[in-house]
């Protein structure tokens, strides 16, 4: 089985199929799957990219929007984790992952899918410190702080991966864990990215909660993208304390058995105390850049057409963990060592026997993909920005019980109006809305203990912003400025206007009239002057080369088979 990653897309959608197309006819092989690390941008019209972190004058349509459109149809099944420059609004609408064109399917905040026997995982966006505890506070139109931090990681989504323990053969994320340098050849990497220097020499390169999902979960191979170089490394971990149990050797699948054959003369019970991650980064799509990479594993199944599933693990950790879902603009923790009722979130056999029984023992991801937005006409102007409940999100919430993070957000912002709004009695309507947003914000995440294991809010890794994230257009500041919308009158108002998210108390009512939820404008950051960073010569160079055109297929990557990549 072939699986082609990528670095960056930067929407050049088409180059990587064409790349792929290329490959496969040299090399008589069939790749069975892309999965792309990040800036993929899958911007289906004008509005999506205004909602793009990126100066105005690098932001292009480029291809995305006619697989959207179904003009053209992506040849293999390719997934995509976020980066830090994606249409935020869209991506906002899949928090659980979903199709955002036939065969492109967007991995979610944080997921785990199963392509064939690999088991993927994919967090997306960048670590900042300063975001890290925060809730998903964000909603479109954004404003200068918004349209930045929503693409942040947050401690929720690194406490559910941390949960995982079956093993992972798989993890994709868009920045580097951090200290990955150390496992690889630094001084070529010094070389082509001098300017990373100073932070590796304080070992601030990369994100501290990715370096600790690589120890906890100890994937066979992780992917990067984000510095825009290639870099490979290979890291040896300490066995954990409670794995790898005998049932998972036994029953590994044959990318553990791949990630085996490497650790050469081990004998099998070496090779059971120790694991090893491969760890490869690739670069942006650009001529004679190193931005795909063919890696082969060995399956006894037929690749031409894999299985796409979700993971039960997943589920049944998406499910426990659903309490802690958050949406608040403050810092909120993850239940530490001993917090009652329950501080271990991994998956007991009840759990996923639950999530098969909510799946009707059927976890294949059907292709339910809809056409929700305009698709784009060019010449087009850009319109507001709104929250949309996507169907896609809608099903799998109603699915596995788990709630929509921006329809939990819209409720909470309706209630906060309703009660600042409404000096009078309450009328009947907004109470029982009212009840509505209550059941559905019964959160703990207040009262959660202190967890001493997280990183404090002081605590600032900003490095490496993109320096196209750090201009704002005047249009999306201009956008902003919507006018309040009330709660919906008397007898006139339509509760479908409110989504708890707590679909399964819904049922039978529709909870949005035309998925679209109307919210007041967000309020602007208080440090948005703070978001505002002078551009870099070397990152402006880098930024404006995004928009280049391809001129030549120089840069073409060669199939390299897995025991060479590292070279
Ligand atoms: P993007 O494509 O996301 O706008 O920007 C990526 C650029 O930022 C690349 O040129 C990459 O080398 C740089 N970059 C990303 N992360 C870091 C980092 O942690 N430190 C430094 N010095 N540069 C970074
Ligand atoms: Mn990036």
């Amino acid at each position: 089985m072939h699986i082609a990653v990528v670095g960056c897309g930067h929407g050049e959608i088409d180059k990587i199929y064409d790349v792929i197309a290329k490959i496969e006819e040299k090399q008589g092989i069939k790749v069975s799957a892309v999965l792309c690390c990040g800036d993929f941008q899958s911007v289906r019209n004008m509005t999506d990219l205004r909602c793009m972190a990126c100066p105005i004058k690098y932001q292009h349509m480029h291809d995305f929007h006619r697989y959207y459109s179904g003009e053209k149809q992506a040849p293999v099944l390719t997934l995509f984790i976020g980066g830090n420059h994606e249409a935020s609004n869209f991506l906002q609408e899949l928090p659980y992952g979903g199709w955002v064109a036939p065969n492109i399917f967007y991995m979610g905040y944080v997921g785990v899918v199963k392509v064939g026997p690999l088991r993927v995982a994919g967090i997306s966006g960048i670590y900042k410190g300063h975001d890290y505890l925060k809730g998903r506070h964000e909603y479109p139109p954004y404003n200068q702080g918004t349209i930045r931090s929503v693409y942040h990681y947050r401690n929720l989504d690194i406490f559910r991966l941390k949960q995982i323990k079956q093993h992972v053969d798989i993890v994709l994320s868009h920045d580097w864990p951090k200290g990955i340098h150390q496992h690889g050849d630094f001084n070529r990497l010094l070389r082509q990215k001098p300017f990373f220097r100073d932070e590796i020499e304080r070992n601030e390169l990369g994100s501290r909660p990715l370096s600790e999902i690589l120890e906890a979960i100890q994937p066979s191979y992780w992917f990067s993208a984000h510095m825009h170089v290639k870099f490979a490394a290979h890291i040896s971990h300490s066995p954990p304390d409670n794995r790898p149990t005998d049932d998972e050797i036994e029953h590994s699948t044959s990318a553990e058995v791949a990630a085996d054959d490497v650790v050469t003369n081990s004998s099998k019970s070496e090779a059971q105390a120790s694991r090893a991650t491969k760890f490869l980064a690739l670069d942006k799509i650009l001529p004679r850049r190193q931005f795909l990479q063919i890696i082969e594993f060995p399956t006894s199944s037929n690749d031409e057409q894999v299985t796409f599933e979700y993971d039960a693990e997943w589920l049944a950790i998406l499910k426990s963990t659903n309490n802690l879902v958050s949406v608040k603009d403050k810092p909120s923790f993850m239940p530490g060592p001993g917090y009652m009722p329950r501080s271990d979130f991994s998956a007991t056999t009840e759990e996923m026997d639950e999530v098969l029984t909510l799946f009707e023992k059927d976890l294949s991801i059907k292709n339910n993909f809809q056409v929700t937005a305009p698709v784009f006409k060019p010449g087009e102007h850009p319109r507001q920005a709104k929250p949309c409940e996507n169907p896609i999100t809608k099903d799998f919430c109603y699915k596995l019980g788990v709630v929509d993070p921006l329809s939990m957000l819209v409720s909470e912002e309706m209630m906060n109006l309703s009660i600042s709004a409404l000096d009078e009695d309450y009328p009947e309507d907004v109470e029982s809305q009212m009840d509505i947003t209550m059941n559905c914000t019964s959160r703990t995440d207040d009262s959660l203990n202190y967890n001493p294991d997280e990183i404090s809010l002081d605590v600032d890794d900003d490095q490496g912003e993109s320096p196209s994230e750090l201009q704002q257009s005047e249009d999306n500041a201009r956008l902003s400025r919507s006018k309040l919308v009330l709660p919906p009158p008397k007898n006139g108002g339509d509760s479908s206007s409110l989504t708890t998210g707590e679909a399964k108390e819904q049922e039978g009512s529709r909870i949005f009239k035309r998925s679209t939820l109307v919210l007041p404008p967000p309020k602007h950051s208080e440090n948005d002057e703070d978001n505002i960073e002078v551009r870099s010569d070397t990152k402006d160079a880098e930024a404006e080369s995004t928009s280049l055109f391809f001129l030549d297929t120089g840069g073409e990557p060669e199939v390299k088979r897995r025991r060479d990549w590292m070279s």
